[in-house]
């Protein structure tokens, strides 16, 4: 591992100013994600920013009824505050399907968002790799790919985004803000991960150095809504598929849905394409499917992932049954 220094920063304008001043800088949160990659060789700071002290570690009430939660929240106290449970329990479901409590612990809000696929040829550096070493290859195309991306991939690279949840914030329309050398900005989470195209190592919208400081939940919809994880063991694992639905069904038919989908693209995929299928119509088995349908309709999948087609179709159609069920009693 290469020697690297460590800052604690104690304010966002000092942090921000270490970052610009280094471009081997690195933002450290829970460490979870970065110090693996660094054991590994894929990241090699010269100088780790410690953010946890800084004052970004409150949940506040936004003036819109939404809910404005700093970067450095860890995941644990996140899944359990009494405002998340009660009006985003998706996210909260999210939260908790994710790692294990050591780790929930530990990881932060900022850190989650940003953390880096698992893609084996990723932190494989006997590989090639376009995502870690820009113009190498794609070996996961011809080569292991079965919890790889249906959705939005391209030849360069058909990773997926690991986040649970991220999933829950793209179905609630979170708005990730930052602060950077040139002032602050936001940007939608739907905006937020760029797509993949030629360019697989560009991730994210965020300027370089930015520090991200808060995400905020605008008002919850009256819709319930649910997170559904399937994993390859009951705990403790990654998801092959997710999804985060909300939903609210008026005389039999659903007048407001959201629903993201998990593990099958490089970011949270947000379902936009099934929404307007289910937007106004009966609120029953045949339109689940049919948005389901909508949706997969741009699915291509590779050899291997094909059952990921199959798996998301009865996932959304589950939790969509489930929800307008409860939603009728
Ligand atoms: C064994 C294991 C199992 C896991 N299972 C799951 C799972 O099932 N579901 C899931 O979603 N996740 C899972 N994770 C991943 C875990 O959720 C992430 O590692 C964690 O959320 C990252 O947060 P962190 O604060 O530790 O980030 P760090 O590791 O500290 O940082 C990650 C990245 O974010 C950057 N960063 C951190 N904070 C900021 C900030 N405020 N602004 C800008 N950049 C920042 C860092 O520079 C780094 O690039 C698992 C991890 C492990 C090790
Ligand atoms: S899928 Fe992406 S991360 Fe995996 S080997 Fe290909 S370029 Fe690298």
């Amino acid at each position: 591992m290469r020697e690297f220094g460590y800052q604690c920063a104690d304010d966002v304008t000092g942090a921000v100013t270490l970052l610009a001043a280094d471009p081997d800088a690195r933002y450290l949160g829970g460490g979870t994600n970065l110090v693996d990659l660094m054991k590994a060789g894929v990241e090699r700071p010269g100088l780790l920013v410690d953010v946890r002290e800084l004052p970004l570690g409150r949940i506040e009430p936004t003036a819109d009824g939404g809910l404005r939660i700093g970067a450095t929240v860890t995941n644990s106290d996140l899944a359990v505050h009494p405002e998340v449970r009660r009006h985003y329990p998706a996210l909260t479901q999210a939260l908790l399907a994710g790692a294990s409590g050591q780790l929930r612990n530990m990881a932060t809000v900022g850190g989650n968002l940003l953390q880096r696929t698992r893609c084996g040829y990723f932190t494989d550096l006997s590989q090639p790799c376009n995502k870690r070493n820009p113009g190498s290859g794609c070996p996961a195309v011809a080569g292991e790919h079965h919890n790889h991306a249906v959705l939005g991939a391209s030849d360069h690279c058909v990773a997926v985004h690991p986040s649970d949840m991220g999933v829950a914030l793209t179905a609630f329309d979170a708005v990730v803000s930052y602060e950077s050398a040139d002032g602050p900005g936001e940007i939608p989470i739907t905006d937020f991960y760029l797509p993949v195209g030629d360019s697989p190592h560009r991730e994210t919208a965020l300027p370089p150095g930015a520090l991200i400081t808060h995400v905020t939940l605008p008002a919850a919809p009256v819709a319930r809504s649910r997170y559904r994880k399937v994993r390859e063991r009951a705990s403790y694992a990654f998801a092959i598929g997710s999804v985060a639905a909300a939903l609210t069904v008026e005389d039999g038919r659903v007048r407001e849905a959201r629903l993201a989908l998990g593990a099958v693209a490089s970011r949270p995929w947000r379902a936009r394409a099934a929404e307007a299928v289910l937007t106004g119509a009966p609120a029953d088995g045949a339109t689940f499917a049919a948005a389901a349908d909508a949706e997969l309709a741009a699915a291509r999948p590779l050899p291997h992932n094909g059952y990921k087609v199959t798996l998301m179709r009865n996932l959304v159609v589950s939790v969509l049954t489930e929800l307008a069920g409860e939603d009728a009693r």
